[in-house]
């Protein structure tokens, strides 16, 4: 009885998409979830992602964009890292729903006469499933308001089932739901004027699925005029002020602020007939972060050294969004900008004298990757940061290969490498563990590495301890591959510092040479990038900024 009563008052904000993608639905959404929980609600985001896949990890990121990992090893979309950045959120398995979770579940579940043979079909027994892992996600955070993204934009295929579940949810709780529509006005550069009835049709598609959206928000390359604002509420019948004008803006954490001015809050309070919990600027915290991000004038120059760089029209940016995101943070706490160069260490290996261009920067990071492309100068990338003391930071793979670097030159070991890319080098320092050897002879791709949180402890007196403050630490994993036990004694022995290792000993977490050497040489199996968020910058990154600095002067 309690409940149902208690479901009853739960509230689901659904966001949708109109007229194309990439118009910041995921930093719109995140943004919403910003404002209400600082009126003192606790929200929920989930990402519905309608892609048959069963989970974002044998996306190419060149492609789709970084794979997001959570705490439960769960590989995601980039939106659920938006999410947990801008919310300061530990999302969880529940809070990620692609197509090919929910038909998975539900064939299997056939397979086991789970429906009692009754015909199975995608309308109910899918919707009926979608619906039931909004409701676990919901209950699994014990929040007020669940904020549900459907990937996508309205009139594609792929996505109608999600939209028909929450019509669904709506027609049964009225009062409960409400639909948010993240749509584009172009400005065509013939006309240089905002055109708003593409927009209008991307409603009457909704409409046709029996959806009116409660609230617009209309990104352009431009701030919106009242006499659109007018045209889009008539024809789309919305109330004016619920219509949102979304122009773009230099910084995405700016958007939360932008919305504001039009009172997004309330507005989504009021459709659900609530008041705020908690009085005064909902965005205090925030506009500090942002302050500082804005004011900061000294430039700091970082290399970013890789191998994807080359793939076709791919962003950057989003491919590697947790990594640039959390060198930022620090960066902006330090009161200093970051300069990103994004180095292609294929160059390198074309003409080994241009890794001394290198020396114009400030500091180093070899972010993580697979695969053999630009390996080699990467690793001359390393040699030159650790021989010229370049502040450096390695991650995932770029702690690998730091360890690879350092066995080649400092041990000797000159065809030293990694089992990913030659298995049969005399000294292979970063092999892959037994349970992965079995998985890729088996052809078993998915969902296969070590992922996901585990526990590492430092050893003191190290950058690591000294950083986190703390003896242990969790920290997210993605890889295949380990610093061999074999060979640890010896490269200890010449000088590298493991300052973090799993609790029994037997996997290094973290490697680095010690101050008195290097004023920063270290790099983590993990991605410590997972974790960084605005308002609670990561502190490996944070020290990484700092040598920087102190470097600088
Ligand atoms: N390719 C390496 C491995 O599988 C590193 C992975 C990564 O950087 N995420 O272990």
């Amino acid at each position: 009885m309690d409940k149902n009563k208690k479901q009853k008052k739960h509230k689901y904000i659904f966001v949708v998409g109109g007229v194309m993608s990439g118009v910041g639905k995921g930093i719109a959404s995140s943004s919403i979830g910003k404002i209400l929980q600082n009126k003192g609600f606790k929200v929920n985001p989930i990402k519905v992602d309608p892609y048959l896949n069963v989970d974002a990890g044998t996306m190419n990121p060149t492609e789709h964009g970084e794979t997001f990992v959570l705490d439960s090893g769960l590989e995601t979309d980039q939106d659920m890292g938006n999410y947990e950045r801008f919310m300061n959120v530990n999302l969880g398995p529940d809070d990620y729903i692609t197509s090919g979770m929910v038909y998975k579940y539900v064939i299997e579940k056939e397979r086991n006469l789970g429906y009692r043979g009754k015909c199975v079909e995608a309308i109910p027994h899918i919707t009926e499933e979608i619906t039931r892992r909004w409701k676990r996600s919901a209950e699994s955070h014990d929040s007020d308001i669940s904020l549900i993204e459907i990937g996508g934009t309205i009139g594609d295929y792929q996505n109608i089932l999600f939209i028909e579940a929450a019509r669904v949810l709506k027609i049964k709780n009225p009062q409960d739901v409400i639909f948010v529509m993240v749509s584009y006005l172009p400005v065509p550069g013939v006309l240089g004027e905002m055109k708003t009835r593409p927009t209008q049709n991307a409603v009457r598609q909704l409409n046709s699925y029996g959806v009116q959206p409660d609230i617009i928000i209309a990104r352009g390359s431009h701030p919106l005029d009242y006499k659109r604002k007018e045209k889009i509420a008539i024809a789309c019948s919305v109330a004016v002020d619920n219509v949102i004008s979304a122009p773009d803006i230099s910084s995405v954490y700016d958007v939360s602020i932008n919305f504001e001015k039009d009172k997004i809050g309330d507005m989504i309070l009021k459709a659900f007939h609530m008041r705020a919990k908690v009085k005064g600027d909902a965005l205090a915290d925030w506009k500090k972060f942002v302050d500082v991000s804005k004011n900061t004038k000294k430039t700091l120059r970082i290399a970013v050294v890789g191998k994807y760089f080359d793939t076709g029209d791919f962003v950057l940016s989003d491919a590697y969004i947790s990594v640039i995101e959390a060198i930022k943070f620090s960066s902006y706490w330090k009161g200093v900008k970051p300069e990103l160069t994004w180095i292609n260490s294929k160059e390198y290996e074309a003409d080994p004298k241009k890794v001394k261009d290198l020396s114009g920067y400030d500091g180093i990071i070899v972010p993580g990757g697979f695969g053999e492309s630009g390996i080699e100068g990467v690793l001359m990338a390393i040699r030159y940061a650790r021989e010229n003391k370049i502040p450096y930071f390695g991650l995932c793979y770029g702690m690998q290969l730091m360890v690879v670097e350092y066995a080649r030159n400092v041990l000797g070991w000159s065809d030293a490498h990694t089992a990913e890319i030659n298995p049969k080098s005399s000294h292979v320092v970063i092999d892959i563990m037994p349970e992965q050897k079995k998985n890729l002879e088996e052809g078993k791709y998915g969902a296969t590495m070590r992922l996901g949180s585990y526990e590492a402890k430092l050893l003191k007196g190290t950058h690591a301890h000294k950083a986190y403050g703390a003896e242990t630490i969790n920290e997210r994993h993605r890889h295949r591959y380990e610093v061999n036990p074999e060979y640890v004694e010896e490269i200890k022995a010449k000088g590298l510092v493991f300052s973090g290792t799993s609790p029994d000993g037997r996997l290094m977490e973290i490697a680095e040479l010690p101050k008195d050497v290097h004023p920063f040489f270290l790099g983590t199996q993990f991605h410590p990038e997972l974790k960084a968020r605005p308002l609670y910058p990561h502190p490996l990154f944070t020290a990484f900024i700092e040598a920087v600095l102190k470097g600088k002067k």
